[in-house]
């Protein structure tokens, strides 16, 4: 605390990210990275960079990049917003889109940044408790409000919701923004890119980090339609906050466009879900169904602190939220097989 400080930075409760240690032989499953690393292509994009590029300034608006992802997705590239990582496309969607005369709405047990980026930008928020299944449904939405914004498939549980449940909500909010944070969705979810041409109320945003095994290189986007962007690239300009660099827009690029490695990295990463899944239930936890690349789970005897605790001591990190309704849990990113089954072998000494 310093009396220097302007009153809001006083009322801030900041983010606390997950922990990044740089210890070697740790099992690290608590911050939902691909275990498998981005392809050669990709690597080789990002070396031709680093050779022939670093001495130029980036592309300050990443037209290619913005061209790929408008290709792919059936849009024009003038929909697409890019930014250092989702977070920074979340940071600046809330300031930009998010601030209304009535509440934002997201789930009671959601993305833990959300009421941090509300608490930064002065915006009243409102918790949707999540149903006694721990799944978001649309019907609660159902009340005067100023905007929405959830994760699909929602974090930390995983459940996913239909494209039509996300057709449902755009629906009946025609005068608030729905923002469709898809940072997961490719291990199970449907996206909701295909709405946007029906919807211009709806966002959707997706992330590099991954499916795209790129967490490293901080890239994001959104789509929606122009009236949406424009509003991010208003913000976004205002704060004369950074391009992507040539490095991540290169390797953005080939990572996009490497659909083999994209399918083989994703079946991977599902295969093993389903085995951990096995494993996990066989110890006697329970296991919420996920469409995203981490389990959310409790065990009916042991606490998720002192489990947490348990396997840190045997090298294996995963991820707890101290959250009342959530205390129980552990959020377990999925690994390669061979990282999952240390962590099935922690928990079993840990049981026993
Ligand atoms: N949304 C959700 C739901 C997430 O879990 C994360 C990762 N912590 C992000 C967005 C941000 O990811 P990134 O900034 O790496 O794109």
């Amino acid at each position: 605390m310093s009396r220097f400080w302007s009153p809001l930075v006083h009322t801030l409760k900041p983010y606390v990210a997950g922990e990044q240690p740089v210890l070697d032989d740790l099992v690290k499953l608590n911050t939902n990275e691909n275990p498998y690393g981005p392809s050669d292509r990709v690597i080789a994009a990002i070396r031709a960079q680093a050779t022939d590029g670093l001495r130029l300034y980036p592309d300050p608006t990443s037209s290619r990049l913005r061209a790929t992802i408008a290709a792919r997705n059936g849009v024009e590239a003038n929909q697409v917003f890019v930014g250092n990582g989702s977070d920074e496309v979340l940071a600046h969607t809330f300031q930009a889109l998010l601030k209304h005369d009535q509440v934002l709405l997201f789930p009671d047990i959601t993305y833990s940044f959300y009421p941090v980026y509300c608490g930064l930008y002065g915006i009243e928020y409102r918790e949707v408790p999540l149903t006694a299944e721990m799944r978001i449904d649309i019907t609660d939405y159902r009340q005067p409000c100023g905007a929405i914004i959830f994760p699909n498939p929602n974090a930390p549980t995983g459940c996913p919701l239909t494209r039509q449940s996300i057709a449902e909500l755009a629906h009946d909010h025609p005068d608030q923004v729905v923002v469709i944070d898809e940072a997961y969705v490719d291990f199970g979810a449907e996206s909701a890119i295909p709405l946007v041409a029906n919807f211009p109320n709806l966002l959707v945003i997706q992330t590099f980090s991954k499916s795209r095994s790129l967490a490293g290189l901080r890239v994001g986007f959104a789509i929606g339609q122009r009236p949406l962007i424009e509003a991010l690239e208003r913000v976004k300009d205002s704060f004369n906050s950074y391009p992507l660099d040539r490095l991540a827009q290169a390797g953005a690029i080939a990572a996009y466009e490497d659909d083999d490695w994209f399918e083989e990295t994703r079946r991977r990463v599902i295969g093993s879900r389903d085995r951990l899944t096995l494993s996990l239930r066989n110890l006697g936890f329970e296991i919420l169904p996920s469409a995203a690349n981490f389990l959310f789970v409790r065990h009916p005897v042991h606490g998720g602190a002192v489990l947490a605790g348990g396997l840190r001591e045997r090298s294996v990190i995963v991820r707890h939220f101290p959250k009342e309704r959530i205390k129980d849990y552990l959020r377990i990113s999925i690994g390669t097989d061979a990282q999952c089954d240390r962590l099935v072998d922690a928990l079993r000494a840990l049981l026993s």
